[in-house]
């Protein structure tokens, strides 16, 4: 498979599992190293591919966040 996720933007851990919500049939990114789990929620979240390209921008996004959130 070709899925690269980026690491998780809270604790740096790469122990990153992608999983299915049943309910709504998007997907959960699971880090298990911090327990966070983060919502795709958006509809192109329905796919995989599209689940994880989310993902890697939410992963960039928060950590400019972080760093946002130190300067202040
Ligand atoms: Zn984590």
């Amino acid at each position: 498979m070709s899925e690269e996720l980026k690491p998780c933007p809270f604790c740096g851990g790469r122990d990153l599992q992608l999983v299915r919500a049943l309910s709504t049939g998007r997907y959960v990114v699971e880090c298990r190293g911090c327990r966070k789990q983060v919502y795709l929620n958006s509809v192109e979240c329905m796919d995989r591919g599209n689940a994880i390209k989310a993902w890697n921008r939410r992963a960039g996004d928060e950590r400019m966040q972080m760093r946002a959130d130190y300067s202040a």
